[in-house]
């Protein structure tokens, strides 16, 4: 499936924006990575830069759109899948770009960093919120979360990033991460899942060569 361009949203969780010492924002926080992010978590290694300090997961729901923008079209004609991704961030890096007020580009944006999980069919937003999404590291759950605790909901921020960059048939938006983000370790076994089953699963590794 061809993915045009990457959205994601910023401290969409108050407990993830708390647990990194992050104001609570008042309005949607977006960014974008480039689509040489992406890579599909199907049971394979992931290899991730080795040579740039922590590397934190965030688990979080994914939507795909099916058709441009349109605010007169419910999201489920907009939206016609959903998964699990994992938004990966240099975290030491990210540390240092807010310091400068930079753009997070440099540590959201490395090959690898958009991870995603088989895509499903989008039910609609009551389905969505039905069931909560969980990371499991190395067998123990470290993150769990569930799209009714979202700071910014999915019509707001569809209708924030048509505004702001175009919304079109093929961008996906990664919808935020809840609390429990922490740093990867060489082989750490990732599994990302959606109604109690497992939607994709990696493992990972580290080396200084990207490709
Ligand atoms: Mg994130």
């Amino acid at each position: 499936m061809e993915i045009k361009n990457i959205y994601c949203v910023g401290r969409n969780y108050r407990q993830h924006a708390r647990e990194l010492n992050n104001a609570i924002p008042t309005s949607p926080f977006l960014f974008s990575k480039p689509t040489h992010a992406l890579v599909e978590a199907k049971g394979q290694v992931i290899q991730l830069p080795g040579d740039r300090g922590a590397i934190h997961y965030e688990a979080e729901l994914v939507v795909h759109m099916a058709r441009p923008y349109d605010p007169n079209l419910p999201l489920e004609a907009l939206i016609d899948q959903m998964t699990i991704g994992l938004d990966l961030t240099l975290r030491d890096v990210q540390d240092e770009l807010k310091k400068k007020a930079y753009p997070w580009l440099l540590a959201k944006g490395f090959p690898n960093s958009a991870v995603l999980s088989a895509w499903l069919p989008f039910e609609g937003l009551e389905k969505m919120a039905e069931y909560d999404f969980a990371l499991e590291k190395n067998g123990q759950e470290v993150q769990r979360g569930n799209i009714k605790d979202m700071i910014f909901d999915l019509p707001t921020l569809l209708e924030f990033s048509a505004k702001h960059f175009g919304l079109d048939a093929g961008d996906i938006l990664f919808t935020g991460t809840p609390a429990g983000v922490g740093p990867l370790a060489p082989h750490d076994e990732l599994v990302l899942k959606w109604r109690e089953k497992m939607t994709g699963s990696c493992k990972v590794e580290f080396s200084a060569k990207m490709i």
